[in-house]
Protein backbone atom coordinates (compact mmCIF):
# COMPACT_ATOMS: atom_id res chain seq x y z
CA UNK A 1 0.00 0.00 0.00
CA UNK A 2 1.32 3.50 -1.33
CA UNK A 3 0.42 6.46 -0.48
CA UNK A 4 1.80 9.66 -2.51
CA UNK A 5 1.25 13.13 -0.87
CA UNK A 6 1.99 16.26 -3.60
CA UNK A 7 1.22 19.83 -3.33
CA UNK A 8 1.97 23.34 -4.82
CA UNK A 9 0.93 22.10 -8.18
CA UNK A 10 -0.15 25.57 -8.83
CA UNK A 11 -1.68 24.35 -12.11
CA UNK A 12 -2.75 26.92 -14.79
CA UNK A 13 -4.01 26.95 -17.99
CA UNK A 14 -1.42 29.81 -18.82
CA UNK A 15 0.91 26.85 -18.51
CA UNK A 16 -0.45 24.09 -20.28
CA UNK A 17 2.19 21.99 -19.47
CA UNK A 18 1.65 22.04 -15.63
CA UNK A 19 -1.77 20.36 -16.86
CA UNK A 20 -0.45 17.39 -18.67
CA UNK A 21 1.92 17.00 -15.66
CA UNK A 22 -0.80 16.43 -13.65
CA UNK A 23 -2.75 14.30 -15.86
CA UNK A 24 0.22 12.40 -17.07
CA UNK A 25 0.79 11.22 -13.42
CA UNK A 26 -2.70 10.57 -12.58
CA UNK A 27 -3.07 8.36 -15.28
CA UNK A 28 0.19 6.44 -14.80
CA UNK A 29 0.46 6.57 -11.44
CA UNK A 30 -3.11 7.60 -9.43
CA UNK A 31 -5.03 3.89 -9.46
CA UNK A 32 -1.45 2.37 -8.41
CA UNK A 33 -1.79 4.56 -5.30
CA UNK A 34 -3.81 3.80 -1.95
CA UNK A 35 -4.18 7.22 -1.27
CA UNK A 36 -3.24 10.65 -2.43
CA UNK A 37 -2.87 13.94 -0.45
CA UNK A 38 -3.33 17.23 -2.04
CA UNK A 39 -1.79 19.51 0.49
CA UNK A 40 -2.91 22.76 -0.98
CA UNK A 41 -1.93 25.26 -3.99
CA UNK A 42 -2.92 22.58 -6.79
CA UNK A 43 -4.61 25.27 -8.80
CA UNK A 44 -2.71 28.55 -9.29
CA UNK A 45 -6.09 30.04 -8.39
CA UNK A 46 -9.24 28.56 -8.14
CA UNK A 47 -12.65 31.07 -8.18
CA UNK A 48 -15.12 29.20 -7.01
CA UNK A 49 -16.34 25.40 -8.60
CA UNK A 50 -18.44 26.87 -11.22
CA UNK A 51 -15.73 28.66 -13.03
CA UNK A 52 -13.46 24.75 -13.61
CA UNK A 53 -14.84 25.80 -17.34
CA UNK A 54 -13.54 28.86 -17.63
CA UNK A 55 -10.31 28.50 -16.13
CA UNK A 56 -9.74 25.07 -18.53
CA UNK A 57 -9.36 23.16 -15.77
CA UNK A 58 -12.34 20.38 -16.88
CA UNK A 59 -9.38 17.91 -18.10
CA UNK A 60 -7.67 18.33 -14.21
CA UNK A 61 -11.15 16.87 -12.63
CA UNK A 62 -11.83 14.32 -15.25
CA UNK A 63 -7.96 12.61 -14.17
CA UNK A 64 -9.16 13.29 -10.43
CA UNK A 65 -12.69 11.21 -11.36
CA UNK A 66 -10.96 8.60 -13.29
CA UNK A 67 -8.52 8.10 -10.23
CA UNK A 68 -10.94 8.01 -7.44
CA UNK A 69 -13.65 5.75 -9.64
CA UNK A 70 -10.37 3.05 -9.88
CA UNK A 71 -10.57 3.05 -6.04
CA UNK A 72 -7.64 5.26 -4.83
CA UNK A 73 -8.83 7.86 -1.96
CA UNK A 74 -8.08 10.97 -2.92
CA UNK A 75 -7.96 13.92 -0.21
CA UNK A 76 -7.66 17.79 -0.82
CA UNK A 77 -6.48 20.32 1.98
CA UNK A 78 -7.02 23.74 0.51
CA UNK A 79 -3.82 26.43 -0.15
CA UNK A 80 -3.95 30.05 0.17
CA UNK A 81 -4.60 30.11 -3.75
CA UNK A 82 -7.20 27.39 -4.09
CA UNK A 83 -9.06 28.14 -0.57
CA UNK A 84 -12.72 28.09 -2.72
CA UNK A 85 -12.49 24.61 -3.71
CA UNK A 86 -15.76 23.54 -2.53
CA UNK A 87 -19.02 20.93 -2.06
CA UNK A 88 -19.55 20.86 -5.80
CA UNK A 89 -15.74 20.25 -7.12
CA UNK A 90 -15.93 17.16 -4.68
CA UNK A 91 -18.90 15.82 -5.86
CA UNK A 92 -17.80 16.08 -9.00
CA UNK A 93 -14.53 14.56 -8.91
CA UNK A 94 -14.68 12.34 -5.93
CA UNK A 95 -12.08 13.92 -3.72
CA UNK A 96 -12.80 14.53 -0.22
CA UNK A 97 -11.86 17.89 1.19
CA UNK A 98 -10.59 17.77 4.41
CA UNK A 99 -9.26 20.63 7.00
CA UNK A 100 -6.05 22.10 7.01
CA UNK A 101 -3.44 20.54 10.18
CA UNK A 102 -5.64 16.88 9.88
CA UNK A 103 -3.99 14.45 12.02
CA UNK A 104 -3.15 11.35 10.34
CA UNK A 105 -2.02 7.82 12.23
CA UNK A 106 0.46 6.15 9.82
CA UNK A 107 2.76 2.93 10.69
CA UNK A 108 2.01 3.52 14.46
CA UNK A 109 3.15 6.97 14.02
CA UNK A 110 1.17 10.91 14.89
CA UNK A 111 1.28 12.74 11.53
CA UNK A 112 0.20 16.17 10.93
CA UNK A 113 -0.66 17.30 6.86
CA UNK A 114 -1.06 20.84 6.34
CA UNK A 115 -0.47 23.06 3.74
CA UNK A 116 1.81 25.18 5.34
CA UNK A 117 1.66 28.86 4.86
CA UNK A 118 0.08 28.75 8.73
CA UNK A 119 3.73 28.19 10.12
CA UNK A 120 5.00 31.49 8.59
CA UNK A 121 3.87 33.67 11.04
CA UNK A 122 6.99 35.80 10.73
CA UNK A 123 4.99 37.08 7.74
CA UNK A 124 2.81 39.15 9.39
CA UNK A 125 1.29 41.38 6.49
CA UNK A 126 0.68 37.78 4.59
CA UNK A 127 -0.94 36.56 8.15
CA UNK A 128 -3.34 39.53 8.16
CA UNK A 129 -4.38 38.67 4.71
CA UNK A 130 -4.60 35.19 5.24
CA UNK A 131 -7.57 35.88 7.87
CA UNK A 132 -9.00 37.88 5.57
CA UNK A 133 -9.32 35.33 2.81
CA UNK A 134 -9.97 32.58 4.91
CA UNK A 135 -13.51 34.67 6.61
CA UNK A 136 -16.26 32.37 5.22
CA UNK A 137 -18.62 35.62 5.00
CA UNK A 138 -16.07 37.59 2.56
CA UNK A 139 -15.92 33.88 0.69
CA UNK A 140 -19.43 33.95 0.25
CA UNK A 141 -19.58 37.94 -0.93
CA UNK A 142 -17.27 36.91 -3.28
CA UNK A 143 -18.72 33.97 -4.69
CA UNK A 144 -22.04 35.50 -5.63
CA UNK A 145 -19.99 38.11 -7.79
CA UNK A 146 -19.83 37.27 -11.55
CA UNK A 147 -16.93 34.64 -12.81
CA UNK A 148 -15.09 37.47 -14.76
CA UNK A 149 -14.80 39.74 -11.31
CA UNK A 150 -13.65 36.73 -9.26
CA UNK A 151 -10.97 36.24 -11.92
CA UNK A 152 -9.15 39.90 -12.10
CA UNK A 153 -9.86 39.17 -7.91
CA UNK A 154 -7.24 36.49 -8.16
CA UNK A 155 -4.82 37.86 -11.12
CA UNK A 156 -4.67 41.06 -8.28
CA UNK A 157 -4.03 38.65 -5.57
CA UNK A 158 -1.55 36.79 -7.83
CA UNK A 159 0.32 40.15 -8.64
CA UNK A 160 0.20 41.39 -4.97
CA UNK A 161 1.98 38.14 -3.79
CA UNK A 162 4.27 37.99 -6.71
CA UNK A 163 5.37 41.67 -5.42
CA UNK A 164 5.36 40.56 -1.84
CA UNK A 165 7.35 37.36 -2.67
CA UNK A 166 9.96 39.85 -4.42
CA UNK A 167 10.58 42.45 -1.91
CA UNK A 168 10.66 40.12 1.68
CA UNK A 169 13.66 38.46 2.90
CA UNK A 170 13.90 34.27 2.38
CA UNK A 171 13.52 34.02 6.00
CA UNK A 172 10.02 36.04 6.59
CA UNK A 173 8.20 33.52 3.85
CA UNK A 174 10.07 30.35 5.75
CA UNK A 175 8.21 28.37 8.49
CA UNK A 176 9.23 30.13 11.44
CA UNK A 177 11.01 27.11 13.52
CA UNK A 178 9.92 28.01 17.20
CA UNK A 179 5.90 28.01 16.05
CA UNK A 180 7.04 24.38 14.28
CA UNK A 181 8.27 23.04 17.70
CA UNK A 182 5.29 24.36 19.59
CA UNK A 183 3.04 22.88 16.92
CA UNK A 184 4.67 19.21 17.14
CA UNK A 185 4.81 19.48 21.02
CA UNK A 186 0.92 20.45 21.23
CA UNK A 187 0.02 17.82 19.17
CA UNK A 188 2.94 15.26 19.81
CA UNK A 189 3.67 14.83 16.34
CA UNK A 190 6.30 12.20 15.29
CA UNK A 191 6.06 13.88 11.60
CA UNK A 192 4.68 16.89 9.83
CA UNK A 193 4.28 16.85 6.13
CA UNK A 194 3.49 20.31 4.31
CA UNK A 195 4.53 22.67 1.24
CA UNK A 196 3.62 26.11 0.27
CA UNK A 197 7.22 26.94 0.74
CA UNK A 198 8.31 25.37 -1.97
CA UNK A 199 11.57 24.43 -0.53
CA UNK A 200 11.85 20.42 -0.55
CA UNK A 201 13.54 19.05 2.47
CA UNK A 202 13.42 16.57 4.87
CA UNK A 203 14.36 18.38 8.10
CA UNK A 204 14.99 16.27 11.60
CA UNK A 205 14.09 17.99 14.63
CA UNK A 206 14.86 16.74 18.19
CA UNK A 207 12.45 17.71 20.58
CA UNK A 208 12.05 16.46 23.97
CA UNK A 209 14.48 13.68 23.12
CA UNK A 210 12.69 12.52 20.82
CA UNK A 211 13.94 12.48 16.82
CA UNK A 212 10.96 14.27 14.70
CA UNK A 213 10.71 14.74 10.76
CA UNK A 214 9.05 17.31 9.21
CA UNK A 215 9.09 16.87 5.25
CA UNK A 216 8.47 20.02 2.57
CA UNK A 217 7.26 19.31 -0.78
CA UNK A 218 8.33 21.16 -3.78
CA UNK A 219 5.94 23.00 -6.17
CA UNK A 220 5.50 21.21 -9.62
CA UNK A 221 7.30 22.70 -12.17
CA UNK A 222 9.26 20.84 -14.68
CA UNK A 223 9.29 17.72 -12.63
CA UNK A 224 6.95 16.73 -10.13
CA UNK A 225 7.55 16.98 -6.03
CA UNK A 226 6.05 13.98 -4.25
CA UNK A 227 6.08 11.98 -1.12
CA UNK A 228 5.60 8.39 -0.93
CA UNK A 229 4.86 6.52 2.03
CA UNK A 230 5.08 3.08 1.68
CA UNK A 231 5.25 0.46 5.01
CA UNK A 232 6.72 2.85 7.18
CA UNK A 233 9.17 4.89 5.28
CA UNK A 234 9.05 7.67 3.56
CA UNK A 235 10.88 8.69 0.16
CA UNK A 236 10.69 12.36 -1.11
CA UNK A 237 11.26 12.65 -4.81
CA UNK A 238 12.16 16.20 -5.54
MN1 LIG B 1 0.75 28.21 -0.85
Amino acid sequence: MTIAFISDLHLSAERPSSISLFCDFMQKSGCQLEEIYILGDLFDYWVGDDGTEALGFTPVEQALKQTTDSGTKIFFIAGNRDFLVGRAFSERTGVKIIEDKTMLELYGQRVMIAHGDQFCIDDTAYMKAREHFLNPDWQQAVLQTSIEDRINEAMNMRTKSEHTKSVNTEEIMDVNQAEIVRIFKEYDLDLMIHGHTHRPYVHQLEIDGKTCRRYVLGEWKRERSVIYANQGKYYLKK
